[in-house]
């Protein structure tokens, strides 16, 4: 069997770890499975990309296609064209993607129309909400995936419900839980735990990137103050995701307890994480970690496409008025927050059943 395996962006590089290490194991248990590591290069920073391939030890990818910047619809064509070549030069029997970036898509739609099977791991998740680049991406691959990888029994119905017949939908659990949990007890303090005098439980840290919360300066500066203010003081951790770090350069913030670094690498911010008061983000990866930590996290969003951190983990939606911050904050600071369970199947052997299946597949 001959694989393709995508990345692009930063939580793709945690999705792929654990599937390239499962590939590798079964291979040293006989299967024959030859992949190519496509890195479309759409994070091309390397505090968002070569210091994953590093701590995670995932392999140089074999090829780079470098196709960073640009609009949505300019990085997706760019992506586009330059897969179109390297899948006709370097045929394969089925294009892997993860997640939701533009990569995701714009592999998706190649792979197909050069009639190559695709799947996609972390099909079915749905916010509606199709303000979000992100929504968009997973509709359209889901509309074209052949194999669909699934986190949760509700991206399963979600995808029944749009006509994905039920032999084509694996519930195999979450590939980026396979990555915490093999690599949590390698996470690492970084120089910023002694620079910033931080200890357990005594700190916040955020991380803003969507447009919706960082696109309008004024916007992004309310709810960073809406934080700091009410923390009692304590250091709130802001590492800027590049995105995010041009306009809030121009914004002037200056609080002595808020404390602005780099992007972190993996080992150094689920370090940080792991021993949090609380989180505050507007990610989706970082609520299922914070989920299977059980550190308390607030999601600055009206909607998320993982229903199941809040059902059963630590987050809660605090929406986009800076309004909500300072009650749930003082319900952090009572004592109050609800502790949570672990989803089904969030067991770290998610990408050993993802390969298991492939092969499985490929054998019929
Ligand atoms: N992350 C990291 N360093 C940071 C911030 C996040 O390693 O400074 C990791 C985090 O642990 C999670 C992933 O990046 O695994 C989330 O990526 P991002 O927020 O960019 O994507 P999303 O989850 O929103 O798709």
């Amino acid at each position: 069997m001959k694989l393709t395996l995508i990345v692009g962006a930063r939580p793709n590089f945690i999705k792929i770890a654990p599937i390239i290490h499962a590939i590798n194991h079964a291979n040293s248990k006989s299967q024959n499975i030859q992949y190519r590591l496509v890195h479309t290069g759409q994070h091309y920073d390397s505090t968002m990309s070569d210091t994953f391939f590093k701590e995670l030890n995932i392999p140089e990818p074999d090829i780079n296609l470098g196709c960073g910047g640009g609009t949505q619809a300019e990085q997706t064509a760019a992506i586009m064209i330059a897969f179109e070549k390297e899948l006709m030069t370097n045929p394969s029997d089925l294009v892997l993607v993860v997640g939701d970036v533009t990569s995701t898509m714009a592999c998706s739609i190649v792979a197909k129309k050069l009639n190559t099977k695709v799947a996609h791991v972390e099909a079915g998740i749905r916010s509606y909400d199709l303000t979000m680049p992100e929504e968009i991406n997973r509709m359209v691959t889901d509309c074209l995936a052949d194999y669909f990888f699934t986190t949760t029994r509700w991206a399963n119905n979600n995808l029944k419900n749009n006509g994905v017949d039920e032999s084509r939908i694996f519930f195999v659990g979450n590939v980026m839980i396979d990555t915490l949990l093999t690599n949590r007890s390698r996470f690492k303090k970084s120089d910023l735990w002694d620079k910033f005098a931080l200890k357990d439980k005594s700190y916040l840290l955020i991380t803003l990137h969507r447009p919706a919360n960082v696109d309008e300066g004024n916007k992004l500066k309310i709810h960073i103050e809406e934080i700091v203010t009410n923390v009692h003081g304590l250091p709130v951790i802001f590492p800027i995701h590049p995105r995010t770090e041009k306009i809030f350069n121009e914004l002037g913030i200056n609080y002595p307890n808020l404390k602005i670094t780099t992007p972190l690498s993996y080992l150094e911010f689920n370090y940080l994480v792991e021993r949090a008061k609380a989180v505050i983000t507007d990610s989706g990866g970082i609520t299922e970690e914070t989920t299977v930590m059980g550190v308390p996290c607030f999601t600055l969003r009206d909607n998320t496409e993982r229903p199941e951190t809040i059902e059963m983990g630590t987050n809660e939606l605090m929406g986009t008025d800076p309004s909500a911050i300072k009650p749930a904050l003082e319900k952090l600071f009572a004592g109050k927050w609800k502790k949570g369970t672990i989803p089904e199947l969030w067991d770290g052997r998610s990408a050993e059943r993802i390969v298991k299946n492939l092969t499985d597949i490929f054998k019929r």
